[in-house]
């Protein structure tokens, strides 16, 4: 697996992740984002992903408290878009 940033190539492993620039594992991930190419190996990664997302990006008339409880509360199963380019999962 090609763990380094790269510009996507046809040596590209498994699959590229435009969020990351890296190649991803193809096999054995929880979820593959079909926009961005990021893997996502297990339901806490994208969760952590999610949280991540929700807590940086201020939305306009949503209150803090509602994104804190949203990004501690979120559960892998309902987070339904990639947290890196916001494509639907
Ligand atoms: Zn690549
Ligand atoms: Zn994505
Ligand atoms: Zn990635």
């Amino acid at each position: 697996m090609n763990t380094s940033q790269h510009a996507p190539t046809d040596a590209c492993h498994g699959v590229h992740c435009y969020a990351h620039h890296v190649d991803e594992p193809d096999a054995g991930a929880y979820r593959v984002c079909l926009e961005c190419g990021h893997a996502y190996r297990t339901p806490g990664e994208l969760r952590s992903a999610y949280r991540r997302t929700v807590l940086a990006v201020p939305a306009a008339g949503v209150p803090w408290w509602w994104r804190w409880w949203r990004a501690a509360t979120a559960r892998a199963t309902q987070i339904d878009y990639c947290p890196h380019c916001g494509a639907t999962l």
